[in-house]
């Protein structure tokens, strides 16, 4: 039985953290001086979160993500992949800022991951330190490199739009994606900020993203899958390609597939959603699968229509995006 929703959307797209730490320091995402991190005893182990998987894939998730904090902070990730491969997942893939991936693709690969999307928000030295607190521009450009090479592909990079900020790099972007081939994905700023400092103002809408692009290299769409980046190629047919994520000014959510677990083992229906389930405390007060498979299908069942950003009741999760995994 496929986890249906009671607005019979079916969950399959499952986000793992597997920390909440970071070697960068967002400014859309983490304070300076950064989280208080939690305890080592309550992060799960490989062995927890590989248990975990089982149980997700049993109810027909087939899409595995791995997230964080920083996932490639965490030592020997290439020892998890390497467990989630074995049990067949289909679709293996990570997100990471990039910092670390120069050292680690060739072993992620040989685990059995697929793809990588990397953190990009500025193609420029200066900015990119500004806007991750680090100067670590080239090493995320060589993790880039390196992924392709050892096969991680197609590489995606993630970039966080903020007014007045990185906005009038997206044709810079755009031009890189037809110079390297790598799919970029623009993602609207959503108010998960740690500092709190999230504005409607600071967002910049995907759709003036695109007519940015448009305007000096035309686009058009591409049939896509259930994903909630819709995704444009260029029109003259130069490699690479543009996604955006509209989740504040065109939210997904009647189609959302998505559904997360923390590192410290909370299971999520949705980034905003104010309520968790524990299955950390499941597993570790010895429940069988089928008893943490229920408590899964109640918290699905149970899952909201949608974020409320653009409502006056909206309220944010206790949890930034570092916590959560985005
Ligand atoms: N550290 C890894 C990274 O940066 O790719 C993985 C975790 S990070 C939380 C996952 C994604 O969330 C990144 O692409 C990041 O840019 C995005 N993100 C973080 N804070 C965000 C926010 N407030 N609004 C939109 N996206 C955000
Ligand atoms: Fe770290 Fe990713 Fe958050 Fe940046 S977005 S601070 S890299 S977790």
């Amino acid at each position: 039985m496929p986890l249906l929703d009671s607005f019979g959307r079916v969950a399959d797209d499952l986000r793992v953290s597997v920390t909440d730490r970071c070697n960068l320091r967002c400014t859309y995402c983490m304070p300076p001086e950064g989280m208080p991190w939690l305890p080592r005893s309550e992060i799960l182990t490989y062995e927890e979160i590989d248990r975990l998987v089982g149980v997700f894939m049993g109810l027909g998730v087939h899409t595995i993500r791995l997230t964080g904090g920083e996932p490639l902070a965490r030592r020997e990730l290439h020892v998890l992949v390497e467990m989630l491969a074995a049990r067949g997942v289909p679709d293996l893939s990570l997100t990471t800022n990039g910092v670390l991936l120069a050292e680690h693709a060739g072993a992620l690969a040989r685990a059995g991951l697929k793809r990588v999307n990397v953190s990009v928000d500025s193609l420029l030295q200066h900015r990119f330190a500004e806007m991750t607190r680090r100067d670590a521009l080239e090493r995320v450009m060589d993790g880039l490199r390196a992924a392709e090479t050892a096969g991680l592909q197609p590489v995606k990079l993630n970039c966080v739009v903020v007014r007045g900020t990185n906005d009038d790099e997206v044709v810079d972007f755009a031009r890189f994606s037809r110079e390297t081939g790598y799919e970029v994905r623009f993602i609207e700023f959503m108010p998960l900020d740690a500092d709190e400092a999230w504005t409607r103002a600071a967002v910049v809408p995907s759709r003036e993203v695109l007519a940015r692009i448009d305007a000096v290299y035309p686009l058009e769409p591409v049939q896509h899958g259930p994903e909630p980046a819709t995704m444009w190629r260029f029109r003259d047919g130069a490699r690479g390609a543009i996604g955006v994520i509209a989740s504040v000014t065109e939210p997904f959510c009647t189609s959302c597939n998505r559904i997360r677990v923390t590192s410290d083992g909370q299971f999520r229906t949705c980034l905003f959603a104010l309520e968790e389930t524990d299955l950390r405390a499941l597993l570790r007060d010895g429940a069988t699968d089928e008893e943490i498979a229920d408590a899964v299908r109640a918290a699905v069942a149970g899952k909201w229509a949608g974020h409320k950003i653009n409502d006056e009741d909206f309220a944010r999760p206790k949890r930034s995006m570092s916590l959560i995994g985005g």
